[in-house]
């Protein structure tokens, strides 16, 4: 399929204080389109102006939330030029997404080129200054227009670009979370697993309260036992015990972050022990308390590494490393950055060049 581009006549202007550029707040002259309909497939891909799109007030998505997304990052190298990091991983995610969720398919090679076209077209949006990226958000919605529940015979694949500013401008710095005891983000079985809507909705009351509280965001316990780790709000979660480093198993409730793939990787290959299982909360507190509890960290695209300084589980709270980055945080963040800005060799070979 060919990609029909059409420029825009009205460029905006852009952003030029790339220190406030904040997560979501602007985005560029371009948007990549493409339509489902039975019969026919996917079909019509296009880059067109960025804006909004026409919606029938019955359409699906606005009632049952049949939708499901991706995120992503551009990132410009020392050199100038544009790269991307494991597209493929995500398009092959969004894909787990679509199947839960009855979406039709998509080609998931072509996804990527969607995605490459369409930064290639808004290049000059793909920020400059160090830690600095352009947020790719592809998305899936259902548009039949017709208040039943079924899955839909009428979707639209969209891809706008946002450019964001750099997550930690004065470094590393960890953030206080808290385990939720009231509320449920997902349970095997459900939607866990998926980038959908729904599971972010589920999860606003939650974090809502946190931040009330004054911490970052919530650690989701499972929705069954209310004693096994999950993940934390947008981010998958490590603990550096003495001798392991344990991220808790995939088991359909949690998101397969790359992030937590690339880390599981990197690490192994900076000689630590992963091991993927079942953890207890009950058993990160013993470990705390033992004196065995080295690091926690939270891993996701937007932040890349966020580590834990704090965590608090009903009136029991845990200082972890007296609340400064530790040292594998610190390297895994180096490492991981390092590739996805060019700045080290890659010899994993994630990244994908734009040009
Ligand atoms: C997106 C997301 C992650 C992190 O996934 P990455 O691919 O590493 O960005 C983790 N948990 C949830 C719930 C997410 O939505």
């Amino acid at each position: 399929m060919e990609i029909k581009i059409t420029h825009t006549t009205t460029p905006k202007a852009k952003p030029t204080d790339e220190d406030n550029l904040s997560f979501g707040k602007y985005y560029t002259d371009h948007m990549f389109l493409m339509n489902y309909d039975e019969g026919q497939g996917w079909h019509d891909p296009r880059i067109v102006p960025y804006g909004p799109i026409p919606l029938d007030p019955a359409a699906m998505c606005l009632h049952y939330g049949q939708e499901v997304f991706e995120g992503l990052k551009a990132y410009r190298r020392a050199d100038g030029k544009i790269q991307l990091f494991r597209p493929d991983k995500n398009m092959a995610r969004l894909n787990v997404s679509n199947d839960r969720l009855c979406i039709p398919k998509i080609d998931e090679a072509f996804a990527v080129e969607a995605v490459k076209k369409l930064v290639e077209v808004d290049k000059d949006w793909v920020p400059h200054k160090d830690g600095t990226s352009l947020y790719i958000r592809p998305f899936i919605f259902a548009v039949d227009a017709h208040v039943g529940v079924h899955p839909a015979h009428h979707l639209i694949f969209c891809i706008i670009l946002s450019p964001v500013g750099a997550y930690y401008p004065e470094g590393l710095a960890p953030v206080k979370i808290y385990v939720e005891q009231n509320y449920v983000r997902a349970v095997r079985g459900g939607m866990g697993f998926t980038k959908t809507a729904g599971n972010y909705a589920a999860s606003l009351k939650a974090q809502d309260e946190a931040e009330k509280q004054g911490y970052t965001q919530v650690l989701w316990l499972d929705g069954v036992e209310r004693k096994y780790i999950e993940e934390v709000g947008t981010m998958n979660v490590f603990f550096a015990f003495e001798n392991e480093i344990v991220t808790p198993a995939l088991q359909g409730s949690i998101l397969s972050g790359i992030t937590r793939m690339s880390s599981i990787e990197m690490l192994r290959d900076m000689g630590y022990t992963v091991n993927e299982r079942k953890l207890g909360i009950e058993e990160v507190f013993e470990a705390a308390a033992k004196g065995t509890l080295k690091e926690v960290f939270g891993t996701g695209t937007a932040a890349v590494i966020s580590p834990v300084g704090q965590l608090k589980w009903g009136d029991k709270v845990i200082e972890i490393n007296n609340g400064e980055i530790g040292e594998i945080s610190q390297k895994l963040y180096d490492n991981l950055t390092g590739i996805q800005w060019g700045k080290i060799p890659d010899k994993f070979n994630w990244t994908v060049a734009i040009d």
